[in-house]
């Protein structure tokens, strides 16, 4: 065992964090306060191939799991809104790498990205009105018509929604059969039916774009759904036969692959507030001393740093096992996304304390932090939810 990074790695972590340093930091208050979608960053982030296919591949190669976790730290550490802007296609790209075919992903990979000159978002959308936690119970319908399937439904709070230029989409073809009736299908913003619905306003992460995306009969050629035709019809023929497919809903799949990544931005927000909350405290001096000569203040400090290096232990393990393609059989998915997820709201309101009056107003960063780090407990399947999860594979 060795917990060193290699140069290789120390290498990939200082670009990303001089990229967040000096492209995102001295921009993050101005977005979070115009909710506009970062696209000039976006586009920096192109040109740097910071946001480009060949990250995914790189890290698809990487052995020890780590070089996703590594840079979604720094990036975040920058700040959430503009690197979930930067990373929001990483999501419909796993989903299509994990369901799609191999000619799927040759054709539909590069146009998530688009170019440095003329870079382009996508969209995973599985959320809608009354199912968010519980995704079996989609509505979306995907009916097929000769050689086309039409869609039709609603769904909410879909990152990139307003931007994006091509949407996986997650619909049921057969609502008897819950999330075994259900598809990925990709769909773009040039086909007919689809639109953005409304942009929401956050309470943190503004930079990032969330609103709904309604389809109304949108018609799509047959060869757009997820993994082909062929073998879409083949799962629900096993479905209906009550034949087990031996495999959770690709929803789940996807959110499964992407959870110690998600986790490792929330520790980049957890490690911005301790880093800050440190450094003030040398320096607010309150009854003639510096207030990290209170011991209270030292023991926010000294606690915000271990829930800081235990989330990025879980985070690190859970990428090493899902790298070296081993099982979570702890769910360690699912434990590293709930801890860096509390943490980071802990940490943050933490340093917010250790701030004062000084971290609750917008002079500071910290109060952006906190507001942040919240939905690090919702998005991706809450807590609750992977609490359950953990609970499951414990009990079974
Ligand atoms: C900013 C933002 C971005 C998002 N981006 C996307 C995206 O890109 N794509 C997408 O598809 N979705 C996205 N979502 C949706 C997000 O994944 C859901 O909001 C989340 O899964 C929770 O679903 P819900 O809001 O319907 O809450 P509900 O499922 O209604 O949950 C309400 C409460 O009940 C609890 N609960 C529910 N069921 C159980 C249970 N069985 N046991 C115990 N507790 C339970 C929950 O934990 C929660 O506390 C985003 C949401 C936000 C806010």
């Amino acid at each position: 065992m060795d917990f060193k990074l290699t140069e290789e790695q120390l290498e990939l972590k200082k670009w990303a964090h001089e990229f967040a340093e000096r492209e995102i930091r001295p921009v993050a208050a101005e977005y979070d306060e115009s909710e506009e979608f970062p696209w000039p960053v976006l586009k920096k982030a192109s040109e740097a191939g910071l946001y480009s296919i060949d990250i995914y591949m790189q890290a698809q190669q990487d052995p020890t799991g780590l070089t996703l976790p590594l840079i979604m730290e720094e990036i975040f550490w920058g700040c959430a809104g503009i690197g979930l802007s930067i990373f929001g296609t990483g999501l419909p790209l796993s989903a299509l790498a994990a369901v799609g075919t191999q000619d799927q992903l040759f054709e539909w990979a590069p146009r998530m990205f688009g170019t440095p000159e003329d870079p382009k978002v996508a969209a995973f959308a599985v959320t809608e009105p009354q199912a968010g936690s519980d995704v079996r119970s989609l509505r979306t319908r995907a009916k097929r018509e000769g050689d086309e399937w039409v869609l039709n439904g609603q769904k909410i709070y879909i990152t990139n929604g307003t931007v994006a230029d091509v949407y996986v989409i997650v619909a049921t073809i057969d609502p008897e059969l819950g999330h075994r009736g259900q598809a990925s299908f990709v769909i773009t913003s040039d086909d007919e039916g689809i639109r953005p619905g409304k942009k929401e306003r956050k309470l943190g992460i503004r930079a990032s774009d969330t609103s709904e995306v309604l389809l109304e009969n949108c018609r799509i050629p047959v060869d757009r759904v997820l993994g082909g035709v062929d073998r879409v019809e083949e799962k629900l023929a096993k479905a209906r036969k009550g034949e087990s497919s031996g495999r959770s809903s690709a929803a789940l799949r996807t959110f499964e692959v992407t959870r110690p990544s998600v986790a490792a931005q929330a520790v980049g927000i957890a490690r911005a507030a301790l880093e800050f909350a440190t450094q003030y405290s040398k320096e607010r001096v309150t009854f003639g001393v510096p207030i990290s000569q209170h011991q209270s203040i030292q023991n926010h400090l000294a606690d915000m740093a271990v829930e800081v290096e235990c989330s990025r232990l879980l985070v690190h393990k859970a990428a090493w096992l899902a790298a070296s393609g081993q099982p979570f059989e702890k769910a360690e998915g699912s434990m590293s996304k709930l801890k860096a997820g509390e943490t980071a709201v802990r940490v943050t309101e933490q340093a917010v304390q250790v701030l004062g009056g000084y971290g609750y107003i917008k002079d500071f960063p910290v109060e952006k932090w906190y507001r942040d780090s919240k939905i690090y407990t919702i998005f991706e399947g809450t807590s609750e939810i992977q609490r359950m999860v953990i609970a499951r594979a414990l009990l079974a």
